[in-house]
């Protein structure tokens, strides 16, 4: 339950001079202030065209940035994603939503299967052939077809299962979620070793799901609440769990608020929600520091829009790089603008996505760095796709892959 609705909006307008998607297409409908109207029009029973409404609901890539103006503090998100699944409790969910949300990330044996089969088309998991983003253009009938990296086998699970194992401590766990499980699976297992190398008992618990937070944006509650609890059986177990995605980061910590008072798991999912730390956060709060082999080089950092925006975690990432010596760390304009890919906005909303990556490339360009950091596997596909796409001498790293121990 939102603790404040729609209502409380001021219509101010402050979130129309900081809103990502309204700075590209000045739709009133699709920054906060025109949504909320919308929201509280359909919520009085005036209902406005469905079509329109949806648009509305789903025009906007939940950065949170409008919050941080708000002199009402309205919790945009929260609302938004609320009337999101307030429609799709009265509306269910197309097909293939359904099959991605209900089937295979739910049932998580059954998608690794899935992409192991799928890896063994040609170029899928080659190197000069057919991305895998091709296959979700192909649904939605895109003409502007971008790249992410092929599948990497094998897949994280194998690749830990594989390392020789300290024994289970139930102390820390890591939470990787599907982008470093699938398509990083390099990054996740560096980030496990970083975690080992400082003389922390991390494991990689069995039986994780996907955090679910894509299934709760698109408004299958129901469906995300069981992804929920599934983790939280598990991880509830551990003392602190570390994790390398802003987006998972985001999704756990919010399990709090997934249950009802009333619900039997509630306590737990606080539980857990409190144990979660992103890398950078869980880095800086140990005071630990670095070397790098990219010493001497010029970086520059990407703040994911979860890790500023939704968590205030914006001078921890700086403080883990300029902890390392001989980094030269020039700030971007625009670090905190969102990147635009916003999960499945990046794919059903492909123009405006296009135009976010490209000011998110040109800012990056602006500081001549060769590498740009960020810590969010999505802002990595984004960034990735939009420095092959203007041809820049850049590198997108996780910030795991810019740090060495010792
Ligand atoms: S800044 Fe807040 S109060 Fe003002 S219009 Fe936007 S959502 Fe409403
Ligand atoms: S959450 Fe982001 S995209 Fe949505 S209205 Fe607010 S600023 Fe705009």
């Amino acid at each position: 339950m939102v603790k404040r609705g729609a209502e409380t909006c001021m219509k101010c307008g402050f979130c129309m001079s900081v809103c990502p998607v309204y700075l590209v297409d000045h739709v009133e409908t699709h920054v906060a202030r025109g949504r909320n109207m919308l929201i509280n029009t359909w919520a009085e029973g005036l209902i406005p065209p469905i079509v329109s409404y949806k648009e509305a609901l789903y025009f906007c890539i939940l950065c949170g940035r409008c919050e941080s103006v708000c002199p009402a503090k309205v919790p945009n998100v929260e609302i938004t994603l609320e009337a999101r699944n307030s429609l799709v409790k009265r509306r269910g969910l197309g097909l293939i939503q359904q099959i991605i949300y209900q089937l295979l990330l739910y049932k998580r044996g059954f998608l690794a299967g899935l992409l192991r089969l799928i890896s063994h088309v040609p170029g899928l998991s080659q190197k000069d052939a057919p991305p895998l983003r091709h296959i979700a253009d192909s649904f939605f009938l895109f003409s502007k077809p971008i790249s992410i990296p092929k599948l990497r086998k094998p897949f994280l699970r194998e690749r830990i299962s594989s390392l020789k194992s300290k024994e289970q401590s139930k102390e820390i766990a890591f939470f990787p979620g599907c982008a470093f499980e699938f398509i990083y699976p390099e990054v996740g297992e560096k980030i496990f070793h970083l975690l080992r190398s400082l003389g922390l008992n991390i494991e990689y618990p069995e039986g994780l799901l996907c955090c679910g937070y894509p299934v709760y944006c698109a408004g299958d509650k129901n469906t995300a609440k069981k992804i929920a609890l599934r983790n939280i059986k598990i991880l509830s177990d551990y003392k602190l769990i570390i994790t390398g995605c802003a987006t998972c980061m985001s999704g756990l910590r919010g399990y709090k608020d997934w249950f009802e008072e009333t619900d039997e798991y509630k306590s737990l999912a606080e539980d857990v929600s409190s144990k979660v730390m992103a890398l950078s956060e869980f880095l800086a709060n140990e005071n630990f520091t670095f070397s790098s082999e990219y010493s001497g080089s010029i970086v520059t950092y990407h703040d994911p829009c979860h890790m500023k925006w939704h968590h205030a975690i914006y001078d921890e990432p700086r403080k883990v790089i300029s902890s390392i010596s001989r980094i030269k760390f020039i700030e971007m304009k625009d670090e905190d603008m969102c990147c635009g890919l916003g999960g499945a906005f990046g794919i059903t909303h492909r123009n405006i996505s296009l135009e976010l990556q490209r000011k998110k490339i040109e800012s990056i360009k602006e500081t001549g760095a060769r590498i740009v950091v960020t810590e969010c596997p999505g802002c990595m596909l984004q960034i990735a796709e939009g420095i092959k796409r203007f041809s820049l001498p850049t590198q997108v790293l996780h910030i795991a892959e810019l740090l060495m121990t010792g």
